[in-house]
């Protein structure tokens, strides 16, 4: 007898959950292509990966700067920081809020890379949105509907973290209260989830099985954070490069530039997992190779030129 577990999910099932973004609902998107969301000129799910990156926290405006004209110079395409910071214990620093969004604005002009900064709270949704170019909903907020809803009403690109327990399913539903909104400019991002051994080797598990499994279910594009998936520096490069080989539309990493600078501190959030500017620019040589070989593997009469 073929019966079902409670609670277990099929593909069909997952089609009911979230049919505005699903593929099986969706048949115009055919195999390998999918919706490019637009960020202030930047563009998800072409091909090419987006690389964004930036300090997980603003802390001050000359380490957001510094960290923003390094990243721009190692050729990212677009910034982040964290303004409204969600902390384990409400001791540590939360972010410096106003004061951070108008800061990474002027990082962003300053730059003219756009900037994509954490919403936290459903009542920050209109502010943040004044500041940001691109709206991120962080892990632990995934299965904060209301708020959900409120970013999905904001017309904003969305940037969607993926609960650090939540399944496929739970993720794509999450995306569905975005879309059924009207905004179907949403990037899903793959952070690390916990599993057993959390702590134990690395800070979560990152689980690059989950994006092709994304591209198979959504058209929306997928993205990887190899830094607090990892949560250790010297594995981001290797876990960056794993990520577009699993068919990433791009990465969210981590930086500071704080040894460098005899009035920096060391920064108040995740400072073991931020790498340097140097090893950015690998990654982007990375990435940017891997694209100019895909377009030659994929139309062999451009190794030739234009007349063959
Ligand atoms: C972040 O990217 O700043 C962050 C807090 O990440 P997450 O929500 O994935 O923990
Ligand atoms: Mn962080």
């Amino acid at each position: 007898m073929n019966q079902k577990i409670a609670g277990q999910v099929s593909r069909e099932d997952l089609a009911r959950i979230c049919p505005t973004i699903s593929r099986r609902t969706h048949p115009e998107f055919g195999e390998g292509s999918g919706f490019e969301v637009e960020v202030a000129g930047v563009r998800f799910g072409t091909g090419a990966p987006v690389v964004i990156a930036g300090p997980c926290a603003v802390e001050t405006e000359r380490q957001m700067i510094e960290v923003a004209l390094s990243v721009k110079a190692a050729g990212a395409d677009m910034l982040r920081g964290g303004a409204f910071k969600p902390r384990t214990s409400p001791h540590d620093f939360q972010g410096l809020g106003l004061e951070g969004l108008k800061i990474l604005r002027a990082a962003s002009d300053l730059t003219g890379l756009p900037v994509v900064t954490e919403v936290l709270d459903v009542r920050l949704v209109e502010l943040v949105s004044q500041y940001a170019d691109m709206l991120q909903i962080g892990s632990r907020s995934m299965q904060n509907y209301p708020l959900l809803v409120e970013a999905g009403r904001s017309g904003k690109p969305v940037l969607l973290k993926r609960g650090m327990a939540a399944s496929l399913c739970e993720w794509l539903g999450a995306a569905e209260y975005l879309a059924n909104e009207g905004n179907l400019n949403i990037v899903l991002c793959e952070r690390g989830i916990k599993t057993h051994t959390a702590g134990e080797y690395s800070r979560y598990a990152l689980d690059l099985n989950v994006v092709p499994a994304v591209h198979a279910e959504t058209f929306l594009p997928v993205i990887v954070d190899p830094s607090h998936a990892t949560g250790v520096a010297s594995r981001v490069e290797l876990a960056s490069r794993a990520a577009i080989e699993f068919g990433s539309d791009g990465l969210l990493i981590e930086v500071s530039t704080w040894d460098r600078d005899p009035e920096a501190q060391r920064p108040l959030c995740d400072a073991d997992q931020a790498i340097t500017p140097e090893t950015l620019a690998r990654i982007v040589e990375f990435v940017r190779q891997r694209e100019t070989a895909e377009l030659y593997s994929s139309d062999p009469a451009m190794l030739l030129g234009s007349e063959h």
